[in-house]
């Protein structure tokens, strides 16, 4: 099963040349999840040959413009290309009448169902589920309504051995119960326990999402343990007053988080653009939590593997 981030945009507040505002695609096997839809997200999915039609879930962590500016080009380019398919769109409940304004304002004709899904301040909840994969928001602390969001995979079946299967002729629906633990009493009526007839299954993978917020440790308990954690890294050390003020999070502020919900690996972004090096953000980062990266733009993070 395929399981990936895409980086589109890591910087703050204003784009630059350098870097695009925030906004990445998590992908689970065919299914194609945008998390945040800065300014240029659709020239960035195009750069990085990420076909927009796959995407049937839009996340949206707060209101603030360099998180959603992009939203409302996605949206009209998906009815200029006569997109038939629903679109699902997870965010604050006031986006959804700007939305309908401004679809109304450009005489835009919507050519497929926008199913709005309203986030409530402060919530943690389940937003999508399937057999496989959930996908879960929870509070942040910034300066107006904000969520991070962990995506999960389901716990897994276990492996059933094959030649288990011939030993005792084990019919299909028998199959289906020892993948999910159970024992088998055999055609002889002898007792064999599970662990005999299977395998660990794989393990389970997760990663979370969390910018904008201010240093949050309220987050661990949501984010703990995960494989990969992308979090807001805003400001140097030396400018942690203003990280204060503007309740965004130093570098050495994500490392602690990372290394406090001992995630496997963190990625740092949502750069300010005070820093055209970022490289001693990486270093502050480092002191705290050793496997960080910066995260790069265009670039697919595998989630379950390490740096
Ligand atoms: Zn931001
Ligand atoms: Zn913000």
């Amino acid at each position: 099963m395929d399981f990936s981030v895409t980086i589109l945009g890591t910087s703050s507040a204003v784009p630059n040349s350098q870097r695009n505002p925030s906004s990445q695609v998590v992908r689970y096997n065919s299914n194609y999840f945008l998390i945040d839809c800065g300014e240029g997200t659709q020239i960035q999915l195009r750069r990085n040959k990420i076909n927009l039609s796959k995407i049937n879930h839009i996340f949206i962590s707060h209101l603030h413009g360099d998180h959603v500016y992009g939203l409302f080009g996605l949206l009209s380019t998906y009815s200029m290309l006569g997109r038939e398919k629903d679109l699902n769109i997870y965010a604050d409940a006031k986006l959804k009448d700007l939305i309908a304004y401004h679809n109304d304002f450009f005489n835009n004709k919507i050519s497929y169902k926008l199913i709005f899904h309203a986030l409530k301040e402060g919530d943690t909840e389940i937003l999508f589920e399937d057999k496989l994969l959930s996908i879960k928001m929870f509070p942040l602390k910034h300066s107006i309504a904000t969520h991070g969001f962990v995506f999960k995979e389901k716990e897994k079946q276990r492996n059933i051995k094959k030649y288990k299967i011939e030993e005792f002729n084990i019919s299909v629906s028998q199959i289906n119960e020892i993948k999910n633990g159970s024992d088998l009493i055999s055609q002889e009526g002898k007792l064999v326990l599970n662990k005999e007839l299977t395998t660990d299954p794989e393990p389970v993978r997760s990663f979370a999402y969390c910018s904008d917020t201010a240093y949050f440790p309220n987050v661990i308990d949501e984010i703990k343990n995960v494989d990969l954690l992308y979090h807001e890294a805003t400001f140097m050390n030396k400018d942690i007053k203003r990280a204060y003020k503007t309740l965004h999070s130093t570098a050495e502020q994500a490392a602690s988080i990372a290394e406090i919900s001992e995630v496997k690996n963190l990625l740092l972004g949502h750069f300010s653009t005070r820093y055209n090096n970022i490289d001693p953000l990486l270093a502050e980062a480092k002191v705290k939590f050793e496997n960080t990266e910066i995260a790069q733009e265009g670039k697919e993070y595998q989630i379950g593997l390490d740096f």
